[in-house]
């Protein structure tokens, strides 16, 4: 019997190291050391311009390198250069990579991968998947979504951008805002109203939305944490193709309904194994010792919670995407994965903030203590994007506790 007759997922984590080893550094397995190396300890950038630019070109490279390897799309089909592996052999895949030094390619998946990549599978016509699947999937192609409007947020079928028929197509016409990545985007999906005169969710429909297009005017906002990491979208008389029409005229509902879920699902996945967990098993471990917290009960407790509470998502989150990897249509467990996420970075911002005192408030170039006041700003941010707690906590009493409907 061959090794991959064997055991097949032991033969793909081979395969997948193999590829890591011959591309990418290993990631240092050092605890922080305090006062040495970058002492960012934010959420969102707060770098310039071109800085940016260079950290996406880096991230469209490395999933190039991913793609063309065969790491690219490992669920997808392989018409789109994916593997058609399961669910289970992604999250292997994710694990293995997260001990290798590799370019962050969020502005890509968290959006564009994670959200939008699905949602065309589902719902595209065949010329809209092959144009974009899988250009999104090598890195050419970054995508955004573009749902909220000044008037439509939690309640997302009050979208009132008009899409009008043509001949040949669409017009489009109104406002989008807090679009992510928008700034770096080429295509964006926009909910717009196709039937004023129906009920709010029967009257949308969903379009993919060419960047480049005449009309479409991206506008930066600047975030109090300091970064500018979403836009205004203005969408003034854009002519869209019919064949970019996401599923029915008049079902857009049902297209977004797709998107939020894994919009829930891809945020909740980062509860665990992204930033918090980094930030909660090395900079703030570190920085309770070295604010002379270390014998502190209480301090240590609240770390030690922290720590807990991300492992028991890291487990939800596990079993949530190996269901929704395999097809299943995800259930209200992404909502508390979501809500996960949010408390558990906002605690992990408000130990740290105690931990550092007065520090927190004027940068006097003292290393670890005032870098950390980008990530305590952007606490708010991250109890709202993705569908704010209180949303949250409604599709939880309905769908879990059976409480009454909130009235439409
Ligand atoms: C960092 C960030 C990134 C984002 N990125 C994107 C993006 O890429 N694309 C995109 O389309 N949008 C994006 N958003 C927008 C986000 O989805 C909306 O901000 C969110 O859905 C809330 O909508 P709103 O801001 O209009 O607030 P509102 O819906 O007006 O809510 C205001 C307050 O009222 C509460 N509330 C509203 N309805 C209810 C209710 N029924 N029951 C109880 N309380 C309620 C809310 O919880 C909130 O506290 C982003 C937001 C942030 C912060």
């Amino acid at each position: 019997m061959t090794t991959t007759e064997a055991d097949p997922l032991a033969a793909f984590a081979d395969e997948a190291r193999a590829f890591l080893d011959a591309h990418a550094e290993r990631r240092s397995t050092d605890a922080v050391i305090w006062g040495k190396g970058e002492d960012h300890t934010g959420y969102f950038s707060e770098d310039p311009p071109e800085v940016e630019q260079a950290l996406v070109d880096q991230a469209r490279a490395w999933q190039r390198t991913r793609y063309e390897n065969g790491f690219g799309w490992i669920t997808g089909p392989e018409s789109y250069g994916g593997r058609e592996l399961s669910g289970v052999h992604d999250l292997v895949y994710d694990q293995i990579e997260a001990e290798y030094d590799v370019p962050d390619t969020g502005v890509l998946s968290l959006i564009g991968l994670g959200m939008i990549g699905p949602t065309i599978l589902a719902h595209g016509r065949d010329e809209v998947r092959d144009r974009y699947l899988p250009a999104m999937f090598r890195g050419e192609v970054i995508a955004c979504q573009l749902f909220s409007e000044p008037g439509a947020g939690s309640d997302l079928a009050g979208v009132q951008t008009r899409a009008s028929r043509t001949e040949d197509g669409w017009v489009l016409r109104g406002q989008k805002v807090w679009t992510s990545v928008a700034q770096h985007a080429q295509i964006g999906m926009a909910l717009c109203r196709t039937d004023p005169d129906a009920p709010k969710h029967k009257g949308i429909t969903a379009f993919l939305v060419d960047l480049s297009l005449p009309g479409v005017e991206v506008r930066p906002l600047r975030q109090m944490s300091g970064g500018a990491e979403f836009n205004e979208v203005f969408l003034t008389d854009v002519h869209v193709p019919d064949d970019h029409r996401l599923g029915e005229v008049n079902g857009g509902w049902r297209v977004a309904l797709t998107t939020l879920m894994n919009e829930r699902a891809s945020v909740g996945n980062e509860a665990s194994t992204g930033v918090a967990r980094v930030l909660s098993d090395g900079f703030l471990a570190a920085l309770l010792h070295e604010s002379g917290h270390g014998e502190d009960a209480a301090a240590r407790r609240r770390l030690a919670e922290i720590t807990a509470d991300l492992t028991a998502a890291e487990y939800l989150n596990r079993a949530t995407i190996r269901r929704l990897r395999s097809g299943a249509q995800p259930g209200p467990e992404a909502s508390v994965s979501k809500l996960l996420w949010a408390q558990n970075l906002t605690r992990i911002a408000h130990l740290a903030a105690e931990l550092v005192g007065p520090r927190l408030t004027a940068d006097t170039g003292e290393w670890g203590t005032f870098s950390w006041n980008e990530l305590l700003l952007s606490a708010p941010a991250f109890r709202i994007l993705g569908g704010t707690e209180e949303i949250m906590k409604n599709i939880l009493g309905e769908r879990v506790l059976g409480l009454p409907k909130e009235p439409s």
